[in-house]
C-alpha cells in the first residue's frame, strides 16, 4: 500500500495528536507534533526571560539560536530544545498559552512552516496542528479538521489534568480553551481554519477507539485510491 501525507487540523484539545500518534504507530507512519514546536519557542522565551508581547523583536532577533529537535522513541515524542530534552516542560499552562502568543508572530512561523516542510519531504507522514492544510502541506492527499465542543474539549483537558496529579478548576480549563480558540482563529498570520478539501471529523460523541478507527479508515481508503 502506497503511504500517503495526512494533514490534521483543528482547535486545541480536539484530540489531534493522541489519534493522530495512535494512528501512525498502527499504521507504520511517522508523526509529527507541530504544537510541540510553537511549545517549545515560548518555553525558550520564558526561560530567557523574554515577555512574549512586550519584547518580540528581541524574540525574533533570536530565532537562529532556537534549534528544536523531535525524535522518536517508541512511540512516544521526545521534544529537545537547544540539545535539552522539554517534553514535559512544554505541556504545562505557561507554555501552552505562551505557544498561542508566540504563533501569532509572522517570523516565528516562517521559521517552523519551513522547517515542517522539510521535516514531511519524504511522505509517509501524520502532521497535525492549525496550518497544516492550509500552509504547510496543502497537497497533502488528506486534510482533516479534526473538533469537538468547547464543553467536550474542556472536560477531557480536565480529566488529563487530574490523571496526571495537576490540582485544577474546571472553568479555568474551560476559558483557557475558548481563550486559545479565539487566539487562534482571530490571528492575522494562519488563522485556524478549515482548508480546502477537508474532511471534518467531530469527535464530541465519539470515544478515543471510535475517533482512532475513523482517521485510520479515512486513510486505508485514500491509500488505495493512490497509485
Ligand atoms: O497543538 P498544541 O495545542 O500543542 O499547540 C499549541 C499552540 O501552538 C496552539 O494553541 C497554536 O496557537 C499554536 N500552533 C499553531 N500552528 C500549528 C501548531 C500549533 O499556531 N501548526
Amino acid at each position: 500500500m502506497n503511504k500517503i501525507s495526512v494533514a490534521i487540523d483543528g482547535p486545541a484539545g480536539a484530540g489531534k495528536s493522541s489519534v493522530a500518534k495512535t494512528v501512525a504507530a498502527a499504521l507504520g507512519y511517522v508523526y509529527i507534533d507541530t504544537g510541540a514546536m510553537y511549545r517549545s519557542v515560548a518555553v525558550y522565551a520564558i526561560e530567557n526571560g523574554i515577555d512574549i508581547d512586550k519584547d518580540r523583536e528581541e524574540l525574533t532577533a533570536r530565532l537562529d539560536d532556537i534549534d528544536i529537535s523531535l525524535k522518536n522513541d517508541g512511540g512516544r515524542q521526545l521534544v529537545f530544545l537547544n540539545g535539552k530534552d522539554v517534553t514535559d516542560r512544554i505541556r504545562t499552562e505557561d507554555a501552552s498559552m505562551g505557544a498561542s502568543a508566540v504563533a501569532a508572530i509572522p517570523e516565528v512561523r516562517k521559521k517552523l512552516v519551513s522547517e515542517q516542510k522539510k521535516m514531511a519531504e519524504s511522505g509517509g507522514i501524520i502532521m497535525d496542528g492549525r496550518d497544516i492544510g492550509t500552509s504547510v502541506l496543502p497537497g497533502a492527499e488528506l486534510k482533516i479538521y479534526l473538533t469537538a465542543s468547547v464543553s467536550e474539549r474542556a472536560k477531557r483537558r480536565y480529566k488529563e489534568n487530574l490523571e496526571r496529579g495537576i490540582e485544577c478548576d474546571y472553568s479555568d480549563i474551560e476559558n483557557d480553551v475558548r481563550k486559545r480558540d479565539e487566539n487562534d482563529m482571530t490571528r492575522a498570520v494562519s488563522p485556524l481554519r478549515k482548508a480546502d478539501g477537508a474532511v471534518t471529523v467531530d469527535t464530541s460523541s465519539m470515544t478515543f477507539e471510535e475517533s482512532v478507527r475513523t482517521v485510520t479508515d479515512m486513510i486505508r481508503e485514500k491509500e488505495a485510491d493512490v497509485i
